[in-house]
């Protein structure tokens, strides 16, 4: 696997791949892997020549009160599995290379849908974020195809509708949510839960699922299941954030008689925010 720091070099090598006609994957990460981000590299392999993979905490994503200077970083342990699933590249810029005028004076790219509601009304300026480096990365990348995880469902859905707003030549592929036997959802974020709270967490998981059966049972009844699933998880021991049941592809509030239903949910244990979202059909 070929380690890049610079823009410039990626471009290089990346150019080379594509003169030869290669077909490039890319799988943007905040790295600290773990299987679910190695199944997302292996999903790209299967349809492209070269995968790019990069590791980069975007400052940019967090807000002031947030973890991004507790952010686990474990680039050693990271290569080490790249290299074990035959990643090809690996970005890992520092802010510098990424940020060189600095954050404040960034220019942004702004998704004027679903970005205000569920993560970005607990997380003002968050989507604004990620959609700024990923453009950014997008640029730097170019990739033909984007593999995104299923689990941070919002964010692949406002990734999707700025790629089609901008038209931006890049295919994106989603990736079904990875998760520990017990149905938590992987998330670099588990390693900061105290052994107690593990053992309790996947009760978010279990709260959506509940509500994903009930719907399927035919209750309709979408704010009294969404205040059982608070319920749920505040009984657990654990501060729900919100769980909301959304029209899978607009994130409005679900109507009645909508087919395409996704409930999403997040909630705070002491050290961690956590999210999880099941998808009916
Ligand atoms: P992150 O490093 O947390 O920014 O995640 C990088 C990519 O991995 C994103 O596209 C996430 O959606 C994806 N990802 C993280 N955890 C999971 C998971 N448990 N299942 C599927 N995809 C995931």
């Amino acid at each position: 696997m070929q380690i890049f720091h610079t823009i410039q070099g990626l471009r290089d090598a990346l150019n080379e791949a594509r003169q030869q006609g290669k077909r490039i994957g890319f799988v943007p990460t905040m790295g600290n892997l773990h299987d679910a981000h190695i199944e997302l590299i292996k999903n790209a392999q299967q349809s492209n020549d070269i995968v790019v993979c990069s590791i980069f905490v975007n400052g940019l994503q967090f807000g002031l009160n947030e973890d991004w200077d507790k952010y686990p970083r474990t680039f050693e342990g990271d290569c080490n599995k790249l290299r074990e699933v035959g990643c090809d590249f690996l970005f890992h810029p520092d802010d510098n290379e990424m940020y060189p005028n600095g954050l404040d004076t960034q220019t942004r790219v702004i998704c004027s849908t679903m970005t205000d509601v569920l993560c970005g009304a607990s997380r003002p300026g968050h989507f604004e974020g990620v959609t700024t480096v990923v453009t950014k990365l997008f640029n730097i990348v170019q990739p033909d195809e984007a593999v995104f995880g299923a689990k941070d469902y919002q964010q692949l859905a406002v990734i999707r509708r700025m790629v089609e707003d901008l038209c931006m030549p890049v295919e994106i592929t989603a990736s079904p949510i990875h998760r520990e036997p017990d149905g938590l959802a992987m998330s670099s974020r588990n390693g900061f839960l105290s052994k107690d709270e593990r053992l309790k967490a996947s009760q978010l998981n279990k709260s959506l699922n509940w509500v994903a059966d009930q719907i399927k049972a035919g209750n309709r009844d979408f704010i009294a299941l969404e205040e059982e699933a608070n319920r749920q998880i505040e009984a657990a021991g654990f501060k729900p954030d919100y769980v909301t049941i959304s029209n899978s592809k607009t994130l409005e509030l679900a109507a009645v008689d909508d087919e395409h239903i996704t409930v999403l949910g997040a909630m705070y244990t002491s050290s961690a925010r956590l999210i999880d979202n099941i998808s009916l059909n």
